[in-house]
């Protein structure tokens, strides 16, 4: 939680920003006592201020969705021990496979961060599942950014919760470019107005809204002619990196707090590997 403390975005709902990379947790009231928040945060003291700024409102946090499992969205689990907790179906089995990359990751970057063990959700969910309270939530399988990748939609109110399915820069990360620019074209097609909760950054709402999608759809398009062009021309991935500044696309260096060119290294290299492998 920053100085400033939460941002409420509707009646009930609040969105709190971590240090880390500006990671985004939202704090939902189901009902009068109950509580979900989705993607804890990772440092315990952002976790104790949601747990406290929830119990001055009279709700205790019984349920932790986690969007999918990057550690900057599932380490904070271990700071609400014994919560019900729920992800896609897919989570435990992607978690498996990059657990030592993801560890290795956060231990480099966060060398002083005491990284938790992660435990399998109670609860893993398929597209469409449901929960309600005095509130509904439904739960979208939005894959791209990672295979597990999970929105909650709250439909009567117009709020989407999308994990890094939708950023500032997209990030294919461990997942597919066209996976995720078909995910990103579907949620396209169907915004029709309304707030954007995305993985990191800032909360966006209609136009705005519509034009982050926009404009990650067009970079991954971009990213996709670019970088197949080059292979075409039989260009290895380092002299790729070395054509296709971030500055190409029209952004800066230094958006999504410094790390938008590091995110940009990262797409062309798995860009250049899908699309070489002609996935
Ligand atoms: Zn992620």
């Amino acid at each position: 939680m920053d100085a400033v403390g939460p941002e409420a975005i509707a009646e009930g709902i609040w969105v709190f920003r971590s240090r880390f990379a500006e990671m985004l947790s939202t704090l939902i009231r189901l009902d009068a006592d109950h509580a979900v928040l989705v993607d804890p945060p990772m440092f315990a003291d952002e976790a104790e201020g949601i747990r406290r700024f929830a119990r001055e409102r009279g709700l205790s946090v019984d349920f932790l969705v986690l969007t999918h499992a990057h550690g900057d969205h599932i380490y904070g689990a271990v700071h609400f021990p014994g919560t019900l907790t729920l992800a896609h179906r897919d989570f435990w089995d992607f978690w498996r496979e990059i657990e030592a990359m993801d560890r290795e990751f956060f231990s480099r970057f966060l060398p002083d961060y005491g990284i938790p063990e992660v435990r399998c959700p109670h609860l893993l969910l398929a597209h469409g599942s449901r929960m309600r309270f005095q509130r509904e939530l439904v739960f979208a399988h939005v894959p791209g950014h990672s295979p597990d990748g999970l929105m909650v939609e709250l439909p009567g109110e117009g709020i989407w919760i999308a994990g890094d399915t939708v950023l500032p820069v997209p990030l294919v990360s461990s997942g597919s470019l066209r996976r995720l620019h078909a995910t990103l074209l579907d949620l396209l097609g169907r915004f029709h107005g309304g707030t954007i909760v995305p993985g990191h950054g800032e909360v966006v709402r209609d136009g705005t809204a519509r034009r982050l999608l926009e404009g990650n759809v067009r970079y991954l398009e971009r990213l996709g002619e670019e970088v197949g062009r080059a292979i075409s021309a039989g260009k290895d991935l380092r002299e790729v990196e070395g054509s296709l500044p971030l500055a190409r696309f029209g952004i800066r260096e230094d958006a999504v707090g410094g790390l938008a060119a590091w995110i940009h290294r990262e797409n062309l290299r798995r860009a250049y590997t899908e699309l070489s492998e002609g996935e």
